[in-house]
């Protein structure tokens, strides 16, 4: 659709309205955001699975071709919608009366409850239906049964009747929209509404003053309070945080290293941490899936099914091998992946992960499939040592930037590491892959793209244990 000032309003934009007004008015005017080109694999293929499940609900509907005016009555799939204000894409439509243009709305939401925000969505809906010369009647929201086992549409999904619920909203949209319009349409910018949404904002380097460097949402989980006090004051680096700005322990610790430029190493804390790891070591990490539609016996909605690992393995005399396993194909990744992992049962020291609450689930849960392996599949789970946590409460760089994730701190520490180079850069970007792989097929240099960045993650937690073992042995450079 054409980008103006004066285009209608989309639902899309109507949503985001709450968030950062002045992002609306760039966007609207066209303004060019600074964001990396989008990969066609990083589209939503669950999103697109939940909605092909949802239309089984209505057997005999049809997708109506954009533009095309319905006139048969009955169900109409992705109808594009449109009026000089206001323009939607309906997931479902049913058409009861052709001439009296009577028709239920039916919204398909990918959640396993149905939140407050479906209603102002499907409120917006009906107001656009309403502009586009429809008589909305009753209006539903199918959201995700979380207690379905199957991808059955009738077991699947539970459809809310929302009709009642819509009154005050639909009251409130035509003046909202026509504010929204105006402030679209006005030559000055809109002021700034700062908060975490501007750490992922295209627009940020054309809306933030260059000096701001250190930008303060770096700080993790600032209150409602601290960030209006932010707003209000438009503190926007942390370097101008003052001493009486409220902050917990770790925001303390954060905003101190970057004021100060000073690196925190705890090294009692490092020392005794390493002191608990037991030899051998092996390096484990997983992938996983987590599709709302269940895929296989025992699953459940949006249940985790790992479908790579990544192990290093160092042997008594030091030397370091690795095992891969990467799942194909759509059939159940698990026997394979169980089989290959097997070479845990004969391990016996410490295996490091980081962020051990994934891993021991995935293990639990594969011993829960497989109670022949939940024997030594729970061993390997007691022997997990979280390098994550001994990061997050050991060690603080600027190079962080208020983050903890292994992405982050081995940019930090080894930026020529990086996973920048990378096609695949983060757990998102690999299940999305993976899941359009094993639909529509791939050549070897896509396969070798999750290979790769698995690889990069147990790799970089060898690189970081090292730097640990560096810092507490005295023999590696302080960091600056
Ligand atoms: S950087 Fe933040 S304040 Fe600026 S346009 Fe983006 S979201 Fe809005």
């Amino acid at each position: 659709m054409k980008t103006s000032p004066f285009s209608p309003i989309t639902n899309r934009l109507w949503q985001s309205g709450s968030q950062c007004k002045r992002l609306l008015w760039y966007k609207q005017r066209g303004l060019k955001e600074s964001i990396p080109p989008r990969p066609d694999w990083r589209t939503s293929v669950a999103k697109h699975q939940v909605h092909e499940v949802a239309r089984r609900l209505f057997p005999g509907g049809r997708f109506a071709a954009r533009g095309e005016s319905l006139r048969n009555e009955g169900t109409w799939f992705d109808v594009w919608l449109e009026s000089d204000r206001y323009a939607c894409r309906a997931d479902i439509l049913v058409l009861k009366d052709k001439n009296k243009r009577t028709v239920d709305l039916y919204r398909v939401k990918s959640a396993t409850r149905l939140y407050d925000r479906y209603l102002d969505d499907v409120a917006f809906q009906t107001v656009c239906l309403r502009a586009a010369g429809f008589v909305p009647d009753r209006q539903f929201i199918i959201h995700i049964n979380p207690a379905a086992d199957r991808p059955d549409p009738d077991v699947l999904f539970v459809i809310s009747e929302v009709t009642d619920r819509l009154n005050g909203r639909l009251r409130s949209i035509p003046a909202k929209a026509a504010a929204l319009r105006r402030l679209l349409r006005q030559e000055k910018e809109p002021g700034r509404r700062p908060g975490y949404h501007c750490m992922e904002c295209g627009f940020r380097s054309q809306c933030w003053p260059d000096e701001v460097t250190e930008p303060v949402f770096w700080l993790p989980a600032l209150n409602d309070d601290q960030q209006q006090i932010i707003r209000n004051r438009e503190w926007l680096d942390i370097r101008q945080l003052p001493d009486s700005f409220p902050v917990n322990q770790r925001q303390a610790l954060i905003r101190e290293v970057h004021q100060n430029r000073q690196p925190f190493i705890h090294h009692t804390l490092l020392t005794d941490s390493l002191s608990q790891l037991r030899q051998p070591l092996a390096f484990l990490d997983f992938e996983a899936d987590n599709p709302p539609v269940p895929r296989f016996q025992g699953m459940k909605p949006f249940g985790q099914i790992p479908y790579q690992f990544s192990l290093l393995l160092h042997d008594e005399s030091g030397q370091m091998s690795g095992i891969d396993y990467l799942h194909r194909d759509g059939s159940d990744p698990r026997p394979g992946l169980l089989e290959r992992l097997s070479v845990l049962r004969n391990h016996q020291g410490s295996i490091v992960v980081y962020n051990h609450q994934f891993e021991r689930q995935i293990l639990s849960l594969l011993a829960a499939w497989s109670p022949d392996d939940a024997g030594w599949l729970a061993g390997a789970a007691s022997r997990l040592w979280d390098l994550q946590e001994v990061v997050q409460h050991g060690v603080y760089l600027p190079g962080f930037q208020g983050k903890y994730s292994l992405k982050q701190v081995l940019n930090a520490l080894y930026p020529r590491f990086s996973y920048g180079t990378l096609t695949v850069q983060s757990g998102l970007d690999s299940q999305y892959l993976w899941n359009h792989l094993i639909v529509n097929g791939g050549s070897e240099t896509d396969w070798q793209a999750l290979l790769d960045y698995c690889r990069r993650d147990t790799e970089g937690m060898v690189l970081v244990l090292g730097k640990l073992r560096e810092w507490v042995q005295g023999t590696g450079n302080q960091p600056d």
